[in-house]
């Protein structure tokens, strides 16, 4: 059963000296979550596929006061196991070791009947919220393993816990992604200080939201600050034995 962690005050320096890694950081809920981790005292890598959106955000991060964060522009849709095994060898050049890991990345893909569903697009939006996802992990749990404590937090969905018709491959991606979860999570248990649990965000205010949803009024949908939270929780040191576990950022 997905849980919300109710009030939850996190300490002003809850991740200071931490390394934590945001996917698709350059909007939406990972910019958010770069930021706020960032004000929270974290040294944040902004991975995303425009350049131009993570320089933003750097230079929000650094307007703020935050730790000087770290970019590196990548698409996920095509990169490849040497592209991950690349960007691990810089992670661990420039800092040692990663103690935070946010897949936040995802593609919307159709909304469409799967007899409908167009076959590349399929593609895509798995090798984005799926494949890429197993391929940043696998390569930087070397770098998780060096921290004392590494969090790794994947973004589900409500369609990723119960199918509805018309999410197609997004709903199945996201199904995969509770799957990676569990089953990382379980070999984890007991053997390791990495940590693996997800995050259905619930409907917030964002480009992907707006998209899934063209006729709604963004005002009455919730903001990705509203969310912190949760992903403070996960990725602060409170959550170091929760393990395997879904949440909900909205109650
Ligand atoms: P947005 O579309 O607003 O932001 C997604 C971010 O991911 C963007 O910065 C985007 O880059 C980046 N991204 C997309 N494709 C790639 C790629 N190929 N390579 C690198 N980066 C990429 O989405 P949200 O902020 O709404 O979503 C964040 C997460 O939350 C997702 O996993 C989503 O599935 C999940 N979620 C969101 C909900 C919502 O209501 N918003 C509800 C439930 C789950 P660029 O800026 O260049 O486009």
């Amino acid at each position: 059963m997905p849980e919300t962690i109710g009030d939850y005050s996190p300490a002003p320096d809850l991740l200071r000296d931490k390394v934590i890694l945001v996917t698709g950081a350059g909007d939406g809920i990972g910019r958010t979550a770069a930021r706020t981790f960032a004000a929270h005292g974290a040294t944040v890598i902004l991975l995303g596929r425009t350049t131009q959106k993570l320089e933003q955000v750097y230079d929000e991060i650094e307007a703020a006061g935050g730790p000087q964060p770290a970019i590196f522009p990548m698409d996920l849709a095509q990169a490849r196991i040497e592209n991950f095994e690349h960007f691990a060898e810089a992670v661990d050049q420039e800092f040692g070791r990663l103690d935070g890991l946010l897949h936040n990345a995802s593609l919307l893909g159709q909304r469409t009947p799967i007899a409908n569903y167009h076959y590349g697009t399929w593609e895509q939006v798995m090798q984005v919220n799926v494949n890429a996802a197993f391929g940043l992990t696998k390569t930087l749990l070397p770098m998780l393993e060096k921290s004392e404590a590494g969090s790794i937090v994947f973004t589900s969905s409500s369609v990723g816990r119960k199918g509805r018709a018309f999410w197609g491959a997004y709903a199945v991606s996201k199904f995969a992604t509770e799957g990676l979860m569990e089953v990382l999570a379980d070999e984890m248990d007991g053997v390791s200080s990495i940590r693996v649990n997800s995050i259905n965000p619930g409907a917030t205010r964002t480009n992907m939201r707006a998209a899934a949803y063209p006729a709604e009024d963004p005002k009455g949908v919730t903001a990705p600050e509203d969310l912190m939270p949760t992903y403070l929780y996960l990725m602060g040191d409170d959550s170091s034995d929760v393990n395997g576990r879904q949440f909900n950022a909205q109650g």
